[in-house]
């Protein structure tokens, strides 16, 4: 019988993968990776036509200092490009298909909310002093204090891109409701430059 313990890894993700590979550059070597899709990857997944390649989930890196993947796309000689920022106007049309000045206005002060609200969930002393303790909760609470002052139509755009940055926090957080998130835990998120 062999001495190295046996392991089962749940999900066949970037995480699961990425435990199996330390777990086996370390000597074990009975590590077995169960997935439910019949693929791995989880949330990173690139879909190949004859013509393009289309990334359903991940493709941004964030950051490049210290973080791993970097090392890895440079080793692998993966090209990448620079993009401005996470957020831009032009991702964003309103259910007639159109983006006037007006919108595009909105959506800059949506964007210069979020970077407050993002600044605030994450670092405590801001958070601490709140009553909720689910990140939602409390997006939800400062969010409606920065669109007091808007009127009638612009708070109904601003709620609709509040609803799109909580679900793009969902996908990042891997959780279907920021609801589950807990904000005293948010600001142990290390953002990486
Ligand atoms: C559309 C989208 C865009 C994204 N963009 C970016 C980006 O640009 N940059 C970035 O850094 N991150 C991005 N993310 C987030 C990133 O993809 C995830 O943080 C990361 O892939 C999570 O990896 P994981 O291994 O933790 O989880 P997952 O990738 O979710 O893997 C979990 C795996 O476990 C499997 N599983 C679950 N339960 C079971 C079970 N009971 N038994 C067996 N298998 C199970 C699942 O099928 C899945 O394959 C994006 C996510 C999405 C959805």
């Amino acid at each position: 019988m062999s001495s190295s313990p046996s392991i089962v890894i749940v999900g066949g993700g970037m995480g699961g993968l990425s435990a199996a590979s330390k777990l086996y550059e370390h000597g074990f070597q009975n590590v077995v990776v169960i997935e439910a899709r019949g693929r791995i990857g989880g949330r990173v997944h690139s879909i190949e036509t004859d013509k393009f390649l289309f990334e359903e989930g991940a493709q941004w890196l964030h950051g490049t200092k210290d973080n791993p993947l970097a090392d890895l796309i440079q080793s692998n000689g993966i090209r990448t490009t620079k993009t401005s920022s996470r957020f831009h106007p032009s991702m964003m049309y309103t259910e007639h298909g159109t983006v006037g000045k007006q919108e595009v206005d909105i959506i800059k002060t949506a964007y210069k909310y979020y970077a407050i609200l993002e600044n605030k969930v994450l670092y405590p002393e801001h958070t601490k002093l709140s009553k909720s303790c689910d990140v939602l909760s409390y997006l939800k609470e400062e969010w409606l204090k920065l669109c007091a002052r808007h009127k009638k139509e612009e708070k109904r755009l601003l709620d609709k891109i509040f609803q799109y940055i909580c679900s793009y926090l969902c996908l990042i957080d891997g959780c279907f409701s920021l609801s589950e998130v807990s904000l005293a835990s948010y600001s142990e998120y290390v953002e990486l430059q």
